[in-house]
């Protein structure tokens, strides 16, 4: 997706994967800028660790407690969650009003409560299997927390269901606890499986409009771009790299 965008851009830049071992992150990716980077992109488990080793923060980053994109500039360490502002891109209306539902309070959960409330939702609710985590995602960023789904107007699937193949669509739906609900009118799947995932089929058959979670990579990839770059990032582009890659 990145090194599409590149190309399209005519950029002579590469996106590289590093593995890093969790106790090596800090001295890795300080030692990186003087290696010509000019930002990474940080998954798990790294994501506290990279906030840990910025020298500023965004507001998302901060507020969220985590972050996925590191960016280099003047020897300083600038930190950022995409997360949050790629999943609302990926919504193109903004939430304003909205009663939203999360369903997830692990890092993806945080970044999608935040990103809600901070847009305007009337009422952010967040459910997960293991309540307490919920309830401490819920105070943290001022939000609800619910022991059992709730009717919305917008649904978003924060966890890992789905993303194991094992799981029949409707164990899926039973474990999230959603079966029952009236259809919300829009249903984001943070997963990302080709062709489908369970959530998405669910929303589909009950006639709510399904945003996916390869769109939701593609606009966190495209706000990453867009910092490290400054060029606006060729959308169409990177969703095709994406989908491509998921075909194969
Ligand atoms: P995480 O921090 O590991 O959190 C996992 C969440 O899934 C927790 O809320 C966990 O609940 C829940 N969960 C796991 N197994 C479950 C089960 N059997 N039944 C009910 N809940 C279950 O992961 P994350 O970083 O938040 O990521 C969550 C998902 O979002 C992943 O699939 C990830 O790939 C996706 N994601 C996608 C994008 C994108 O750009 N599309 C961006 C970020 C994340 P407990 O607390 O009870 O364990």
């Amino acid at each position: 997706m990145h090194n599409a965008a590149y190309a399209a851009l005519s950029l002579d830049w590469r996106y590289v994967r590093l593995p890093l071992a969790p106790d090596r992150f800090d001295e890795a990716v300080r030692a990186l800028p003087g290696s010509r980077y000019r930002g990474v992109n940080v998954t798990v488990p790294h994501k506290l660790a990279a906030l840990a080793l910025a020298d500023e923060a965004t507001p998302a980053a901060a507020a969220i407690g985590a972050a996925n994109t590191l960016t280099f500039a003047g020897g300083r360490i600038e930190a950022d969650n995409t997360d949050a502002g790629g999943f609302l891109d990926a919504l193109e209306t903004p939430p304003r009003g909205l009663r939203a539902l999360v369903l997830g309070a692990g890092g993806a959960g945080r970044a999608v409560a935040w990103a809600l409330r901070e847009a305007g939702a009337a009422e952010v609710s967040v459910w997960n299997r293991t309540s307490e985590r919920a309830a401490a995602l819920a105070s943290d960023l001022g939000v609800r927390h619910v022991p059992a789904p709730e009717a919305a107007d917008l649904l978003v699937n924060a966890t890992t269901i789905g993303l194991e193949t094992g799981l029949s669509d409707s164990a899926a739906i039973e474990a999230l606890g959603i079966g029952s609900l009236e259809a919300p009118a829009t249903v984001v799947d943070l997963v990302y499986r080709d062709p489908s995932t369970p959530v998405a089929a669910w929303a589909k058959r009950r006639g709510a409009r399904v945003v996916d979670g390869l769109e939701v990579l593609v606009r966190q990839g495209a706000r990453s771009l867009e910092r490290w770059t400054g060029r606006k990032p060729p959308l169409e582009v990177m969703r095709v790299a994406v989908r491509d890659a998921g075909a194969a």
